[in-house]
Order: C-alpha cells, then sequence, then structure tokens
C-alpha cells in the first residue's frame, strides 16, 4: 500500500518543500504555535515516528505528523478548523520519541489554543468544561459507577470534589480567570439557535 496522506491537495503540497501560497500561508503561524507550545516546531523533518507512536493514529484518521507539516507551512486555516485537531490525547508518548527533541504534544496544544481563541471547539469538549466547572470532574461520578466502586470495597465517592465539593469553588476560580464557562456556555448557546 502506498504511503501518504491520503489527501491529494496535502500531497501536492507537501511535495513541494518550498510551499508558500501567500494566500494559505501564514508565516506567522509557526512564530506563534512555537511561543506558545515552547517547542523548536520548525525542526520537523517529516520522519513520521510521532504517528508511528500515536495511539490515537491507528484508531483514526488524526495524524500528527501532518499537523507538524501544517505548521512549518504555515496552513493554519487547515489546521485550526480541522475536528482531528481534536483527537490527540496528549498522552506524550510522540513528544517521548521524536528525534529532534520537538514536543508535537504541545504544538497540538498550542494550536487548540489558537482555536479556541476563535471559537473553534467541538461541542462535546465545551460540554466537558461545563462538567468540571460544575463537579470538579469532566466525566462525573454516577449511580453505576458508584455500585460498582462498592462491591469491590471501596468508598462510593472517590478521594476528588466529590468528596470534598467545598474545592469546587477554587475550580471554578481558576476557570473564570481565562473565561471558559463563560465561553463554553456562549459557544454551546449560540449553536442552538
Ligand atoms: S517525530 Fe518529530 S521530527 Fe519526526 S515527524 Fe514527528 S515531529 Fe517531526
Ligand atoms: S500526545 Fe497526542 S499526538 Fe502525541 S502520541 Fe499521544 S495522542 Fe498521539
Amino acid at each position: 500500500m502506498a504511503k501518504g496522506y491520503n489527501d491529494p491537495a496535502m500531497e501536492e503540497k507537501f511535495q513541494d518543500r518550498y510551499f508558500h501560497a501567500t494566500t494559505e500561508s501564514n508565516p506567522e503561524f509557526i512564530k506563534e504555535v512555537e511561543r506558545l507550545g515552547r517547542t523548536p516546531a520548525h525542526m520537523c523533518f517529516q520522519c513520521g515516528t510521532c504517528t508511528g507512536s500515536c495511539p490515537s493514529a491507528p484508531r483514526s484518521s488524526y495524524r500528527i505528523r501532518k499537523f507538524m507539516r501544517r505548521a512549518v507551512l504555515g496552513l493554519e486555516r487547515e489546521a485550526l478548523t480541522d475536528p482531528d485537531l481534536w483527537l490527540c490525547t496528549t498522552c506524550y508518548s510522540c513528544s517521548d520519541r521524536c528525534p529532534r527533541d520537538i514536543a508535537p504534544t504541545d504544538v497540538i496544544m498550542a494550536m487548540r489554543n489558537l482555536a479556541f481563541k476563535e471559537d473553534i471547539v467541538p461541542r462535546n469538549f465545551l460540554k466537558t468544561i461545563q462538567l468540571i466547572y460544575n463537579t470538579g470532574h469532566g466525566v462525573p461520578n454516577n449511580d453505576v459507577n458508584r455500585a460498582a466502586r462498592v462491591k469491590l470495597g471501596l468508598e462510593a465517592e472517590p478521594e476528588t470534589t466529590h468528596k470534598y465539593p467545598e474545592f469546587i469553588p477554587g475550580i471554578q476560580k481558576i476557570l473564570d480567570h481565562y473565561h471558559m464557562k463563560e465561553n463554553a456556555d456562549r459557544i454551546l448557546s449560540e449553536g442552538e439557535q
């Protein structure tokens, strides 16, 4: 089977190593990604070790190497509007193995921050923000889990905000500082209109 990105338009751009399409390429994008991610993304030489290490890659269309190339080529729109941007689990396997000592995980995190600034965030992520704000958990405990925990000899609630809800206001304060809940509520409500 031929190796590649399975995307003819991307293949064409990637084969031209001097690609600088003024209409599509934003040279500031790589600088912003490196500033936020604090990692030398421009050093990527497309070896593919990151994608080969990635647990998301065999299960989805997500390819971290593709995002690394987009960063270098300044393909900001393509990167920020691709839903695959949100399929990284931030496991850091790629960062452990990159032979150029780049942290691709932090490149993805930087891109997500840039996407969030433009309200480009999947709805399930916004709902997770709401859950963390209200419960301290992205996946709150439920009756099925509580029953399973008790059956295993554990307390029904874990040693988190479920057991100590008095710490929830602290979490809310952090999220309020970055306007995360406020923005999540706004974007979600706009989507429902
Ligand atoms: S492992 Fe590092 S150098 Fe290789 S493609 Fe990924 S980011 Fe680029
Ligand atoms: S940090 Fe993200 S991109 Fe890197 S290996 Fe893990 S899931 Fe893949």
